[in-house]
């Protein structure tokens, strides 16, 4: 038999069954939220490590670094020359020193050297634009009662440009454009 007291105390458990319910979403919200603002903060350091790290590493860093390094020990070495307390070793040993610093920078700069050359085959020859897309087909032919493979490549610049095995077939715009401009200021 249902009475009046009976229904208020459901009312009542039923009232606080859903404030505890609310409170756990609420607090599992706030968990997640921390969590989430926890892993931005920690993807944020490492992404600040990885651009310090890479700033570390360019080649203008290096050679930076190196410069300042050869000079210092250019310096030792006049004022070790200068010193006439210093011995033979001392200034033998900062010779080779230098000799040393001075390898690392012949090497930094033929790697440079090497990765722009590398780098040259993805821009235009004429304005340095960067390749937007390469493709390679190859089609097979006839040739004096034999079928042979004849490969084609296809590579469009940022500027206009389509080479189409080995020659352009569209020309460079920036390239067409300044030749334009400097006909117009000398012709
Ligand atoms: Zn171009």
């Amino acid at each position: 038999m249902v009475t009046i007291n009976t229904v208020f105390w459901t009312q009542i458990s039923s009232f606080v069954a859903f404030v505890f319910a609310v409170f756990a979403l609420y607090r599992l919200l706030v968990d997640q939220k921390d969590a989430t603002i926890q892993s931005l903060k920690e993807n944020i350091s490492y992404l600040k490590d990885q651009l310090a790290d890479a700033k570390q590493q360019s080649p203008d860093v290096l050679a930076e670094r190196l410069a300042k390094r050869t000079k210092m020990l250019e310096d030792e070495l006049a004022r070790l020359s200068d010193d006439k307390s210093a011995t033979e070793a001392e200034i033998n040993a900062k010779e080779a020193e230098l000799a040393s610093a001075r390898g690392e920078a012949e090497a930094l700069t033929r790697k440079v050297l090497h990765a722009r050359e590398l780098l040259r085959e993805y821009q235009c020859p004429h304005c340095g634009s960067p390749l937007v897309e390469r493709a390679y087909h190859s089609e097979s032919v006839e040739y004096q009662g034999r079928e042979i493979d004849v490969d084609h490549d296809w590579s469009t610049f940022e500027c206009g440009l389509e080479i189409v095995d080995g020659l352009e077939r569209e020309g460079c715009r920036v390239a067409t454009s300044l030749a334009a401009q400097n006909f117009n200021l000398h012709g």
